[in-house]
């Protein structure tokens, strides 16, 4: 049976991957270690408390007492918990290390104390950086450009050394890009939604033609589960297959959704180090049994309906800094 640990499973992809979980027969336990951050919200978890088999702990994956105290109680470990937005790494990136590095240290060093069978430490594409042409394999080094992707590869490169060290049995999950229902809204699809909701323009950085790789949330949760389930340790899994788009074809994608047209639609200049394109290879996870399934558009509209549906869980975010709709004074270009 499983008595699983999450860290930060009130954030986005955490809590999708909770719910997932109390699904399973072969659970008997889900603990939810979360900090409530900016980013962190219980209501994402839902009906999820209904189920007894739920625990949930307001606390810091730094506290090393309470980490232990979890651990002992535990034999597996999938680790969310994470500062995880680009933008505001740019202006202060010194939570992004203390908690990225720091904070996968403590939790690697108690599972190491305790009999943890697997530690799955969720990490992203953005660690392989900018890559011109080609695709990353998990062996190419890892090349971040902005500070999140840095602290996320330096807490990839500790959690493996606490396998290669100490002999954890650490599995590594790298993701492109998720989109989903109950996002926090500074990131760029419900960024995009939610202003467009509210009748406001969305800014494409530059001209829009960044390309990202979309995968549904319950896309990247199939690959960790199987991760946790079948995943080799001290072995690191690309979870890719989503759909590359630029920004901009995906921002017209969602003016389709949301009934709007171009003229919601401002350029400012490009932000700083704005890799240009992602891309992975993720035939070591196909290769245990992964394919992503969930089609971008139809996974747009679910995404997009579940805003309309829930203004109540949102608009209460919009007044926070990387939300708040920008100054147009910054503007080169409207179309
Ligand atoms: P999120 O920002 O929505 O959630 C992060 C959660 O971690 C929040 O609930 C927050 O309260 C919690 N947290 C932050 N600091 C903490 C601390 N010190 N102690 C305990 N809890 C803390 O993030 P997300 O989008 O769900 O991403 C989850 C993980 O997946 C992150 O590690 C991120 O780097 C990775 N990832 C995300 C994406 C994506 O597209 N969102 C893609 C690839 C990888």
């Amino acid at each position: 049976m499983y008595e699983v640990l999450v860290t930060g499973g009130a954030g986005f992809i955490g809590s999708h991957f909770v719910r997932r979980l109390l699904r399973r027969d072969d659970v008997s336990k889900v603990t939810v270690l979360d900090a409530l951050t900016y980013a962190g919200h219980p209501e994402n978890l839902g009906e999820a408390f209904l189920d007894p088999r739920l625990v949930f702990v307001h606390g810091n994956i730094l506290d090393g007492p309470l980490v232990d105290e979890l651990m002992a109680r535990h034999n597996a470990v999938v680790h969310f918990a994470a500062e995880s937005h680009v933008d505001r790494s740019l202006t202060t990136a010194d939570n992004f290390l203390t908690t990225n590095v720091l904070g996968t240290q403590t939790l690697a060093a108690s599972a190491g104390r305790h009999a943890i069978a697997k530690f799955v430490h969720v990490s992203t594409d953005e660690v392989y950086g900018s890559l011109a042409e080609g695709s990353a394999g998990e062996a190419d080094p890892v090349q971040p450009s902005v500070p999140y992707a840095a602290s996320k590869a330096a807490s990839d490169l500790v959690a493996l050394s606490h396998f290669q060290t100490y002999g954890l049995p650490v599995c590594v999950t790298r993701s492109s890009n998720n989109y989903g229902p109950h996002q926090f809204p500074e990131k760029v699809i419900p960024l995009f939604t939610t202003r467009l909701l509210r009748g406001e323009k969305v800014t494409l950085h530059g001209q829009g033609e960044h390309v990202r790789n979309w995968l549904h949330v319950e896309d990247n949760c199939d690959g960790i589960e199987l991760v946790l389930r079948d995943g080799k340790p001290g072995e690191i899994y690309n979870l890719g297959g989503g759909t590359d788009l630029t920004v901009r074809d995906l921002a017209a994608k969602l003016l389709a959704l949301c009934g709007k047209d171009g003229r919601c639609v401002t350029c400012i200049p490009d932000r700083q180090a704005n890799d240009l394109r992602y891309s992975m290879r993720w035939d070591k996870i196909a290769a245990l049994g992964f394919r992503p399934v969930r089609d971008l558009d139809e996974g747009l509209a679910e995404t997009v309906g579940w805003y309309r549906r829930n203004p109540d869980r949102w608009a209460p975010l919009t007044r926070t800094p990387y939300v708040t709709a920008p100054a147009v004074r910054e503007e080169v270009h409207v179309h």
